[in-house]
């Protein structure tokens, strides 16, 4: 572990390590500033909607002054136009009510006023209807009371007279005094607007007795009357208007039911009224409920007159509820919802009633939606740029890696070569100094001996001169001061050259080189010396890299426009994914090295230097353990003669 950790591998884990802290580092600031960010939004968030809570207060405030001036002129000076889109303006002046508009008040919270004759006028005559059951004499008195100047009595003797006239089995007659009653206006009968008497008992009677009459026609007039209830064209109590309802949906066959909000409003306006009495300050507002239903009663006036607007909360705080993007919401002083809509999940501005001085308590939730999609363009922007500097991060520490592992193999390769430079170089010059000791001492046995040694001290130095060019032009080759003397020659006769200098060295170990097709001759434009050095180089790696064989082959070609010489041997072969790394300076093939052949890995290198040079190629066949061909492509400069 420790010689592990040994430079540079630990810088390699320094690094690491340094990028993940500076990893951590980039993301904890982001995810520090998302945070401050989603509190300054929060607080933002809260500023607006306390805005809005203040806005919502004023306009409250405003709305409830303005309605109290305008109450205040209506009282001065009532009139129709002055209406209110919903609810009822209405006037309280001493017993008397007037609503604005007035078809919205369905029932008064005390009967019409309208002239009613009195009792007494048909008292003689109902003593006659009743108690002496002189039925003719007392119609007799009631069609002269008929005839009475004052609609009043007239529409009293009628309604008698009908009724006689029905008891007494006379439809007709009777029906047509129901007819004149129902043509009267402005007068009561039996408290009950005469016409609308008249027009309920004239249909009620024509449905009961007579099967002559289509029914649809009934239908229809009560239809009508239903529409006038609703138009509120009668002064009447709840209670009659609600049993004028009922019958007249029984006799029109019809079901329905007056509309709650309609009656809940004329209920609400009968509340008002009542609290003339219980509120007799000159200005005021409270909340009252019908039927679960809240209204605003809004007041100017002590209670002999008195102007007061009955209305939904909604249509009064319309102003407030159309805010956007925040949800207003009204409470009465106890709680209850008034209007609007409370989001309890959010955030809230609250308004009490202590601190505006309003009747009720406001509300504000709701998360602007302006500040959220600022706030997410933000977090966007910012993790952006955080995956940005991270990515930024981490393809640095990549690059560095690569680089100080690059760096490790350059290294790890220089001492390969060292230490295979080295070994070259001592085999020759430890045969040059055993032979040139045993030369010197005179220990030679015979003169063929001393020959034999000559022979090899000339070959061993040759050899060492060759390693030591070799390097040299290696060396020019990589600084790129390696100049090339470019001519004309015969490839057939180079090659030819060239393995004749090696067949003299390996004769003797009973090895052979085999030629191919060196007899064409095909001339390539090229430096003899460097071409010499370059096949040189592959004869003897095929030499070398097959130790059991005898044999190594070296055949001259045509390729298309190029001239090809081909190098093959039988030995260990390359594995496939060091075809290419064999190329670069100073890599040596695992075969190579598990086989214990000494080298340098600069003759690759320097062929492929050489070849580019020419203008050719380089390209290697093998197959582990089978043999490889090298195969040097140069362009030719003629044909074949
Ligand atoms: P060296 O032979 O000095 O190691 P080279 O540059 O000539 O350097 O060759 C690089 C590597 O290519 C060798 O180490 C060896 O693994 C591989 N190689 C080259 N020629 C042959 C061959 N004929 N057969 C097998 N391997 C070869």
């Amino acid at each position: 572990m420790k010689a592990w950790l040994k430079p540079p591998r630990s810088l390699l884990l320094i690094l690491f390590l340094l990028t993940l802290v500076s990893v951590s580092a980039v993301g904890w600031s982001a995810w520090k500033l998302l945070d401050q960010e989603r509190i300054v939004e929060a607080q933002r968030a809260q500023e607006l909607l306390e805005q809005a809570a203040d806005q919502a207060a004023a306009t409250l405030k405003r709305t409830l002054a303005e309605t109290g001036d305008r109450l205040g002129a209506f009282i001065a000076n009532p009139s129709p136009e002055d209406a209110p889109e919903d609810g009822l303006l209405l006037l309280l002046n001493g017993e008397e009510m007037s609503a604005e508009p007035a078809g919205r008040l369905l029932f008064r919270p005390f009967p019409s006023a309208e002239p009613e004759a009195p009792e007494m006028l048909f008292a003689e005559a109902e003593l006659l209807e009743f108690q002496q059951g002189r039925l003719q004499k007392a119609a007799e008195t009631y069609q002269r009371l008929a005839a009475s100047p004052d609609p009043a009595t007239r529409a009293g003797a009628l309604l008698r007279y009908s009724r006689v006239m029905r008891n007494a089995g006379r439809y007709q007659d009777s029906r047509a005094a129901y007819v004149r009653l129902a043509g009267m206006t402005g007068v009561r009968v039996a408290g009950v607007p005469a016409d609308l008497l008249g027009r309920h008992a004239e249909c009620e009677l024509t449905a009961q007795a007579s099967a002559t009459t289509p029914a649809a026609e009934v239908r229809t007039r009560m239809a009508a009357l239903l529409k006038d209830l609703l138009s509120a064209r009668w002064q009447l109590t709840r209670g009659q208007f609600e049993f004028y309802w009922r019958e007249a949906s029984r006799l029109a066959g019809s079901q329905g039911l007056p509309p709650a909000e309609s009656l809940a409003l004329s209920d609400a306006a009968a509340l008002a009224w009542g609290q003339r009495k219980t509120e007799p300050a000159p200005r005021g507002q409270s909340i009252v409920w019908v039927d679960r239903r809240p209204f605003f009663v809004i007041w100017r006036g002590g209670p002999e007159r008195r102007a007061v607007l009955v209305t939904r909360p909604e249509s009064f705080l319309k102003q407030i509820l159309a805010a956007k993007d925040v949800v207003p919401a009204v409470f009465d002083s106890e709680g209850r919802l008034l209007a609007g809509h409370k989001d309890s999940h959010n955030r809230a501005a609250v308004r009490t009633q202590d601190e505006t001085g309003l009747p009720w308590t406001l509300y504000v939730t709701g998360v602007p939606s302006l500040t959220q999609a600022g706030m997410i363009a933000r977090q966007r922007f910012l993790l952006l740029g955080t995956s940005v500097m991270v990515i930024f991060l981490i393809s640095g520490t990549y690059f560095i890696a690569r680089a100080i592992r690059r760096e490790m193999e350059v290294s790890r390769m220089q001492s390969d070569f060292v230490s295979g430079v080295s070994h070259e170089f001592r085999s020759p010059l430890t045969s040059i100094r055993q032979l040139s000791e045993i030369l010197l001492l005179g220990r030679v046995p015979n003169e063929d001996r001393r020959q034999v040694y000559y022979e090899t001290l000339v070959r061993e130095t040759a050899r060492l001169q060759r390693l030591v060019e070799g390097l040299l032009n290696f060396g020019r080759m990589e600084a790129g001061a390696r100049q090339y003397r470019f001519e004309e020659l015969d490839a057939g006769a180079l090659v030819r050259h060239v393995v004749g200098e090696f067949e003299g060295q390996i004769a003797s170990q009973g090895r052979h080189i085999e030629t191919m097709g060196t007899e064409s001759r095909f001339r390539i434009d090229a430096d003899p010396e460097a071409i010499s050095v370059a096949l040189r180089n592959l004869v003897d790696n095929a030499l070398k890299y097959s130790p059991q064989h005898p044999t190594v082959w070296v055949e001259l070609g045509r390729e298309g426009h190029s001239v090809a010489i081909r190098v093959r041997d039988q030995g260990v072969g390359i594995a496939p994914a060091e075809r290419k790394a064999i190329f670069r300076k100073f890599v040596r093939g695992t075969a190579a090295t598990a086989a214990n052949v000494k080298g340098s890995g600069v003759g690759l290198a320097m062929v492929r230097h050489i070849v580019a040079a020419h203008g050719g190629d380089i390209t290697v066949e093998s197959e582990p353990g089978k043999g490889s061909t090298f195969t040097m492509l140069l362009p030719a400069s003629g044909a074949a003669a």
